[in-house]
């Protein structure tokens, strides 16, 4: 390459950038958590990461999700809510003379369900500073990292350069719950050398567990409550259902049942109840109960596979019941149909992003502690296998809802390490690791 292009600014100077946004970085993670990004209410959260992008001259576009041409995707999963009105928002830097590779930076903009108001001190959509911790539903997963990711572009351009590939950011919906923003993009042609989530995480991951929703109906036998006996109540059969199931969860937790990833996990499997709703009133036997559960499983196994044994268990289960005759029991799927994952962390890209990290923080990035995790933060480069983003997306969502504040600046500078590391060409990655020049 003719290294008399390269870029003259070191690491440290690229580092000092994001440092002196820092700021800035907090009112903006501030104005993005304001914006209660809930499943469905994405639109004032995404209107105003369209503004920023466009603020960074990106070419911006809204990418409507058609579900009917993700439903013949193979991680596709049925969605829980219409898409209408709902965007991902996309921002693509494309420089003039390609000379690196090309990056994604992907963040969701939804967030989890608040749960229950008595448990907040504040409201969960104002949020506050306190100590060195910015607080608020969302603050943590993820608009921490988009806003990192944003803002480490923002220092590169503020320094008078730009990376000499393609990057596109992206503000993508429903990762919490089915991934299909995530895929809308893939199959919409965006795709990249390597890509990056900044979920929070304090390393990088090397596996992820599969993710499935599954809904059981469970129909009883209704009668009054003085002659309960003679009846069969809805929830109670599906607590029978439930604990059966927990059987299943038992037995893929022992060692012989692991997958190797996992092998010194304490608990990698759960199933969780996640919600139940049943019954009329407190004086008649239940006529119907419904039970979401979201199922864990190995990288590995498919979908179809868990699906099978899921079906067959509560066959036999049903079967099993001295009632079964008179009970019916239906499973549907609706949101995560998602398979495992195991990333290669000697990747390229995986391995500048570990040195990144290692850089900023003293702590190697992702191969000590990798097995212990189920969680991903990361992809690999994503042409030999696109479905990778997809899978990327989809994760398990921790309960945290805040963020330290220094912790957050300490992800914008792995973001920009991430993106000087990323985009450098072979050629240059010796000491200094140079930029090559905007365009
Ligand atoms: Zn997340």
């Amino acid at each position: 390459m003719d290294t008399a292009t390269l870029c003259p600014l070191t690491e440290g100077e690229i580092l000092s950038a994001v440092a002196a946004q820092r700021d800035e970085a907090v009112r903006f993670l501030q104005l993005l958590v304001a914006e209660p990004s809930l499943l469905g209410q994405e639109q004032s959260a995404q209107a105003l990461m369209k503004r920023r992008f466009e603020g960074l001259g990106l070419a911006v576009s809204e990418l409507v999700i058609d579900e009917a041409a993700l439903q013949g995707h193979p991680g596709y999963s049925p969605s829980i809510v219409s898409y209408d009105g709902r965007v991902n928002v996309i921002g693509v830097h494309e420089p003039r003379q390609v000379r690196g590779r090309s990056l994604i930076l992907n963040g969701h903009i939804d967030v989890v369900p608040v749960g229950a108001e008595r448990l907040w001190t504040r409201p969960p959509f104002e949020p506050w500073i306190a100590g060195d911790r910015l607080h608020g539903r969302g603050a943590n997963d993820m608009k921490a990292g988009i806003v990192a990711y944003t803002m480490a572009f923002q220092a590169l351009q503020r320094l008078g350069w730009q990376p000499a590939a393609r990057v596109t950011l992206q503000s993508v919906i429903e990762e919490e719950c089915t991934g299909n923003g995530a895929l809308a993009c893939l199959l919409a042609g965006h795709t990249a050398d390597a890509a990056i989530i900044p979920e929070p995480f304090d390393e990088l991951l090397s596996a992820q567990l599969g993710v499935m929703w599954l809904t059981l109906d469970v129909y009883g036998v209704p009668v009054h409550a003085a002659v309960a006996q003679t009846g069969i109540g809805a929830i109670e059969f599906a607590q029978h259902l439930v604990a059966e199931l927990r059987q299943l969860e038992a037995k893929w937790n022992q060692p012989q049942h692991r997958h190797p990833m996992y092998c010194h996990h304490d608990h990698p499997i759960n199933f969780n109840l996640g919600r139940i709703e049943g019954g009329e009133w407190s004086s008649s036997v239940s006529t119907h109960c419904r039970v979401d559960l979201r199922l864990g499983f190995y990288p590995g196994v498919t979908p179809a596979q868990v699906r099978a044994e899921v079906e067959a268990l509560i066959r036999e289960a049903h079967a099993a019941h001295p009632a079964q005759a008179s009970v019916k029991v239906e499973l549907s799927y609706h949101g995560f149909q998602a398979e495992g994952l195991v990333v290669d962390l000697q990747q390229p890209a995986l391995q500048a992003l570990m040195q990144a990290h290692h850089d900023i923080t003293g702590r190697p990035g992702g191969h000590a502690r990798r097995h212990r995790h189920h969680r991903r933060a990361l992809l690999p480069p994503l042409r030999p296998d696109p479905v990778h983003l997809l899978r990327a997306a989809r994760r398990q969502h921790p309960r945290r809802r805040r963020v330290g504040v220094d912790r957050f600046d300490a992800a914008g500078h792995r973001g920009a390490g991430a993106v000087h590391g990323a985009l450098v060409r072979p050629g240059a990655a010796g000491p200094g690791r140079r930029l090559n020049p905007g365009t």
